[in-house]
């Protein structure tokens, strides 16, 4: 039922509390508006079960006054707009579980968001599903020096992990523009390429494992870290690019190479091939061109 209704269709460093100034002065037409997108016949949100979620999270994790719902609502291009009423923020994957088979029972349609970095309205509701946010799920739970494997929860932001290996003479294996607000769940759920991809690979290959749980609240745990594991089923596979179709990304265990000892780095600038051309004409004349180049 995750994301069953949420396939619509983001500077760098923005967070989603920053989208609040911005979208009280513009806010985008609703999705279901834009793409004519009719809400399928799931479950409506009662005030019995805003209770029963504030039973399970505190107070302060149960979002539902409309300007705090409002930068959960919005992507990063601010190009779509939801109609959520409800942000949740689990902080441990038992909570992420009881909510998910809640919403199941319920029929409840959910919107899982990482850092709502992604730029094709995957992470914001288009009706009204509830968010189920991971900023609080954000904590470092192992480090491997010698293997590079790292254990952590899948709301820690991108740029944190970065840094973190840094100074355990490793790095991450993937880096994007994105990263200062992008969460290491989200970066596995959309397969998220990036700058270190040509250099490291790509997801498929450095995560090592990871724990899901599934729209009935089954917790999948797939979360290993021994490089060569060849036992059975690799469902890890599964959940990389599947932007929550088949479940929430809860843990990741990823592998970071060894930091570089030195990195080199190439420019290529339109002016700087604008000027070796402009030299070329000043010194011999256009025809000369083609040759020289
Ligand atoms: C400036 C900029 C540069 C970018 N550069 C790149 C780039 O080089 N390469 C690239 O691939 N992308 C890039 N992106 C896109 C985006 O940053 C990535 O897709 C990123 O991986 C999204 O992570 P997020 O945490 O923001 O996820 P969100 O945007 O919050 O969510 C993206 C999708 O994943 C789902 N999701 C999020 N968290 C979970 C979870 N824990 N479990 C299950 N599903 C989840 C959401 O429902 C949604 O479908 C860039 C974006 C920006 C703004």
């Amino acid at each position: 039922m995750i994301k069953s209704i949420s396939f619509l269709i983001s500077n760098v460093r923005i967070n989603v509390f920053s989208q609040a100034k911005y979208s009280t002065t513009f806010l985008p037409q609703f999705s279901s508006e834009k793409y004519d997108v009719k809400r399928k016949q799931f479950g409506v949100l009662k005030s019995t079960d805003i209770e029963y979620f504030k039973s399970l999270l505190s107070e302060d994790r149960v979002l539902t006054e409309e300007s705090d719902v409002l930068p959960f609502n919005i992507d990063w291009i601010k190009n779509c707009r939801g109609q959520s009423q409800l942000v949740l923020k689990p902080k441990t994957t038992e909570e992420v579980s009881r909510i998910l088979s809640y919403c199941n029972d319920k029929r409840l349609a959910v919107c899982p968001q990482g850092g709502n970095t992604g730029l094709v309205g995957g992470s914001v509701p288009v009706f009204d599903e509830i968010v189920l946010n991971f900023a609080l799920m954000n904590k470092i739970i192992s480090l491997d020096e010698i293997s590079g494997a790292l254990v952590c929860e899948a709301g820690c932001v991108l740029e944190n992990l970065d840094n973190y290996v840094r100074d355990h003479n490793l790095i991450m294996p993937l880096d994007l523009g994105a990263k200062g607000s992008c969460q290491i769940g989200g970066n596995i759920s959309t397969n998220a390429g990036g700058l270190r991809l040509l250099r490291y690979g790509n997801l498929h290959g450095s995560v090592l494992g990871l724990e899901a749980v599934k729209a009935d609240g089954t917790v999948v745990n797939c979360l290993r870290t021994l490089k060569k594991d060849n036992t059975g089923y690799h469902l890890k596979h599964l959940f990389i690019g599947s932007e929550g179709t088949l479940g929430v990304v809860t843990k990741v265990a990823i592998n970071c190479p060894v930091l570089p000892k030195a990195v080199s780095l190439g420019y290529f600038g339109r002016n700087v091939v604008l000027g070796y051309l402009g030299k070329l004409v000043a010194e011999d004349g256009p025809k000369n061109i083609n040759e020289n180049i």
